[in-house]
């Protein structure tokens, strides 16, 4: 990876993203968040097909849902389990939407993911892992997870410390019906872009340091990570799925401190 580094964060662009309204809207906001994919992609070395967009359609209306359906989207991305099984349920009729449950589970939530969501990605412990794992054999269903990882040290975000991610892992293949497929993170909510990459790298790293040892069955080849404020710099460092929300939808009403408890605004650097 280069050591210059020109990429900036765009965290502070939050609330700029005009609403997503019409099928156009969607297929024109997709072609834009793919073209700096390929440009971020090009800088590195990497192929852009070896990196997957997760459309995040939180708090986004049914309506908005279908129209980014209309324009392309097969798998979309929420963190709230109830939310995600309520549209679920609404869009039926599209057969071949699939869902990725991307926010933090309660264990009593388990049996909602095992129903209907394709991928989850906010794994963090061993318990809700064997409520999936039992749910999911009762629904004779399999689910793609990550394994979440807090790279950023705030007390306020979810997901294993990096130390415990070795171990935990090893426990993994006890689950039969969980397909491990990678590691996933949220970084520091900050525009200063070099502390914002360190916790990609660290994602990055410590992939690169547990897939030796990783136990048969258990594949970490995904590194989920970059939202719309920084995919950029997480496709620099790495990533294989980046979960865009608002560069696609349009910003949300509320501010991300509703979705991640200490999240502050965007400090300038
Ligand atoms: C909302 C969310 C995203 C997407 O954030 P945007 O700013 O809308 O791109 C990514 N990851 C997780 C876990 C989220 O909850």
């Amino acid at each position: 990876m280069p050591v210059d580094h020109p990429t900036a964060t765009r965290h502070d662009h939050h609330g700029r993203y005009p609403e997503a309204a019409s099928v156009e809207d969607f297929r024109h906001n997709l072609a834009e968040v793919q073209r700096r994919i390929e440009a971020a992609c090009q800088r590195v070395g990497r192929d852009p097909v070896s990196v997957r967009l997760l459309p995040v359609s939180k708090t986004k209306p049914e309506a908005s849902l279908r129209l980014a359906y209309a324009a392309g989207c097969r798998m979309l991305g929420e963190n709230k389990v109830q939310e995600a099984h309520g549209k679920w349920q609404a869009m039926q009729d599209l057969g071949d939407l699939q869902w990725s449950v991307i926010g933090h589970l309660q264990t009593n939530k388990a049996k909602l993911v095992a129903r209907f969501a394709t991928e989850f990605q906010a794994l963090d412990s061993l318990r809700l892992a064997e409520a999936l794992d039992r749910r999911l054999q009762v629904e004779g269903r399999a689910l793609d997870v990550f394994v979440q990882v807090n790279t950023s040290g705030e007390a306020s975000k979810y997901g294993l410390a990096p130390e415990d991610v070795a171990a935990f892992v090893q426990a993994l293949p006890a689950f039969s019906a969980l397909r491990v497929r990678g590691l996933m993170t949220l970084a520091l909510f900050s525009s200063e872009a070099e502390r914002v990459r360190q916790c990609f790298v660290r994602l990055r790293e410590l992939r690169d340091r547990i897939r030796q040892d990783a136990p048969s069955g258990v594949e970490l080849d995904a590194l989920s990570m970059g939202m719309s404020g920084d995919f950029e710099i997480a496709i620099e460092e790495g990533a294989t799925v980046v979960r865009v929300g608002q560069a696609i939808f349009g910003a949300r009403a509320l501010p991300d401190s509703h979705y991640w408890p200490g999240a502050v605004p965007a400090e300038q650097p």
